[in-house]
């Protein structure tokens, strides 16, 4: 392994992956876009468990944003990030320019999966799947990894690129990573530090009513409208109206009037004050 943990350019990072790692070692990305916490750190501790090398890379990716999103307020923090990640001496930041990734602007291909991205997220940020593809299969051909991963707390996303992978023969083996929360049972975000501490309060409640469809769940239910229920309710009682709340497969995002044999997702996303956030747990039959 090179002498160094800091890669800043695509060019460097290509010829890392050409010189820098002797064969069998085997790598593994974990693609964040920086504000790092413990989320983050669990999903690079997971890569420890597979891999020799760890890549992480740190990439706001512009393509991904729609216009009136927090593309240009989103949290960077690069030094804290690096020294974040000093508990895992040999693992490798890469920390690319936009213009790098994106010489002539945004790019001129671009990835859809559109079979699963005209639901849940994708309603209310569209084109945003595609970005997110399209900066995955990048990195996949810069950092050519053998594992790639995914926090279960953004389950679209996990299912998306698991099938963009599989579809288009992407030699990478994508694995998920339960979700981390706070205490309260908040899931760790970067978007959390726009919360005003009453906010924080109140977002707590977004896994209280997943946990209250995941409860009715345990006790036999298995009806979307049944399960569902239990989460709105959580939710109006705690002032929060959220922008969905949906019941699908975990794997291909088709919705589900019932809970069958496959695992479920129970997903939901809020605004709340200047943080959208998501949330999900899976329902296992
Ligand atoms: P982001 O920096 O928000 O793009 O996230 C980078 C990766 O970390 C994604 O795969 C996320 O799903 C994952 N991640 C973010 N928050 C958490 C969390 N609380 N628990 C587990 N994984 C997370």
């Amino acid at each position: 392994m090179l002498n160094r943990t800091r890669i800043e350019s695509v060019a460097d990072m290509v010829e890392f992956r050409k010189n820098g790692v002797r064969q069998p070692a085997r790598v593994a990305l974990v693609p964040t876009m920086g504000a790092l916490h413990e989320g983050h750190l669990a999903l690079v501790k997971a890569a420890y468990g597979i891999a020799q090398h760890v890549v992480v890379s740190i990439f706001v990716n512009p393509m991904q944003f729609g216009p009136q999103e927090d593309y240009s307020r989103y949290p960077r923090v690069v030094d804290h990030d690096i020294a974040l990640l000093s508990s895992f001496p040999h693992t490798v930041v890469f920390t690319p320019s936009a213009e790098d990734m994106y010489p002539e602007g945004p790019s001129w291909t671009v990835i859809s999966v559109p079979g699963m991205t005209g639901t849940l997220c994708g309603l209310k940020r569209p084109g945003h799947f595609d970005g997110v593809c399209t900066v995955v299969a990048k990195l996949f051909n810069i950092v050519r990894p053998d594992f790639a991963l995914f926090g279960q707390k953004d389950g679209q996303q996990l299912a998306v690129v698991r099938r963009m992978a599989e579809d288009l023969n992407f030699p990478v083996e994508i694995v998920g990573v339960p979700t981390v929360r706070e205490p309260s049972g908040l899931a760790l975000s970067s978007r959390n530090r726009y919360l005003e501490p009453h906010e924080r309060v109140q977002a707590a409640s977004l896994y209280r009513a997943l946990s209250a469809g995941r409860e009715r769940f345990g006790k036999g239910e298995r009806s979307r409208q049944q399960i569902t229920q239990a989460v709105f309710d959580v939710l109006r009682a705690a002032g929060i109206e959220a922008e969905y709340v949906a019941l699908v497969d975990s794997r291909t995002l088709e919705p589900l009037e019932q809970v069958g044999r496959q695992p479920a997702m129970l997903a939901l996303a809020a605004q709340i004050g200047a943080a959208r956030l998501i949330d999900n747990v899976i329902l296992t039959p």
